[in-house]
């Protein structure tokens, strides 16, 4: 475990909001977790465990203990029709992908340059071009961070859903992952069912092309969290009833819903964004961004403040235009815990 001396969270979250913590720790190991947690310094603060930060909005500084998972190791065993990875939490989750994928392990692919660390990816059960992390993930290790114990959760038991689990619920806050176990089959199929990736001859294509087609989209199509601070999509995909699709439908004829499994119907929360003219729209530092509807960005030194007047601005506009709200995707955190868009407000 290291304890930094530095308190700015700026380097540690991808958006890269000036905010401070009282105190940022290195967790190199489960052990690690439950020092700080029973560490008499600690016991009063909150704390919180983050990845790669790619996924959060410190809506203010946090009043307590920062933990970052860096909990390393990637153990693969093989079996006759699969491989099976054993990966610890703090692994970055593109060079896994990167990994597996250059040593013939294919299944990763669709799922290219998400940023953030591999323990995070059960959490909002990460998913693109098709591909959800529930797709290849047989169990995910935790540790209940009060009593130190470890249990394994399977798949099944982890409650997947649209950028959901169980870790965002019952578990969230008690416990904290340390690795999680992936089965990649080595009977592969191609996933080239998503618009952009459609292009491609799924007879003969490999999967480095879909993981190079992939990276050169999203490299084409979404910012580079390095250069200008996000956390990729902000709002979630609305889920609507069928009557409210269908009067919208009506007076849009070109908007892209698809059907869900219980008869709600999934909209483009960047296509709603987009029709409301909202691309480039600023609010202090922070911005809409130009190609992609769905991001917001911290243009030019950005406050926190700066980036809720904007979503506040967003939510606001969308339901005045087409009745739909919005919800965000990002984790809004204040001074002790996780809060909402509506919660800062009041
Ligand atoms: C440019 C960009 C593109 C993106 N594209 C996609 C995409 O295509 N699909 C997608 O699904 N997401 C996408 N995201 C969102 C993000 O990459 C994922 O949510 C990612 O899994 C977050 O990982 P992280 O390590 O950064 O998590 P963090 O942001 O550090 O943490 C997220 C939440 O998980 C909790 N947490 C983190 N680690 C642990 C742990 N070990 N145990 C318990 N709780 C923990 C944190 O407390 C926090 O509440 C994108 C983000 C960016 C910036």
């Amino acid at each position: 475990m290291k304890v930094l001396q530095e308190r700015s969270l700026a380097p540690f979250h991808t958006f890269g909001i000036e905010v401070a913590a009282e105190h940022i720790i290195v967790a190199e190991s489960a052990q690690d977790l439950v020092m700080i947690w029973r560490d008499e310094k600690y016991r009063s603060l909150p704390k919180m465990v983050v990845g790669q930060g790619s996924n959060i909005l410190f809506c203010e500084d946090y009043a307590g203990v920062i933990v970052l998972n860096r909990i390393l190791g990637v153990e693969i065993t093989e079996t006759s029709d699969a491989y099976q990875l054993h990966v610890g939490a703090g692994e970055d989750w593109h060079q896994l992908v990167r990994s597996t994928v250059a040593n013939n392990m294919p299944g990763l692919e669709n799922l290219a340059l998400i940023p953030g660390c591999v323990g995070s990816s059960p959490i909002q059960n990460i998913g693109a071009y098709g591909v959800e992390l529930k797709d290849v993930c047989q169990y995910v290790d935790v540790i209940e961070l009060e009593s130190g114990e470890q249990s394994r959760i399977s798949a099944a038991d982890c409650q997947f859903g649209y950028r959901d689990s169980v870790f965002k619920h019952a578990l969230k806050n008690t416990h904290a992952i340390v690795a999680v176990g992936l089965r990649l089959s080595k009977d592969w199929q191609p996933n080239t069912s998503y618009g952009p990736l459609a292009k491609l001859n799924a007879e003969d294509v490999t999967p480095q092309t879909i993981f190079d087609e992939v990276c050169r989209i999203r490299q084409s199509k979404l910012p580079d969290p390095n250069v200008s601070g996000n956390a990729g999509s902000f709002f979630k995909n609305p889920v609507v009833e069928p009557n409210l699709r269908d009067k919208l439908l009506a007076q849009h004829p070109g908007m892209p819903s698809y059907a869900m499994a219980d008869g709600s119907y999934k909209l483009a929360a960047g296509w709603l964004i987009d029709q409301c003219n909202l691309k480039g729209y600023r609010q202090g530092g922070a911005k809409v961004h130009e190609q992609q509807a769905l991001v917001l960005v911290n243009h030019h030194h950005a406050t926190a403040q700066d980036v809720l007047a904007l979503a506040r601005h967003i939510v606001s506009t969308v339901k005045q235009h087409f009745g739909v709200s919005l919800e965000h995707e990002v984790r809004f955190m204040n001074a002790h815990q996780e809060t909402t868009l509506a919660e800062v407000q009041s």
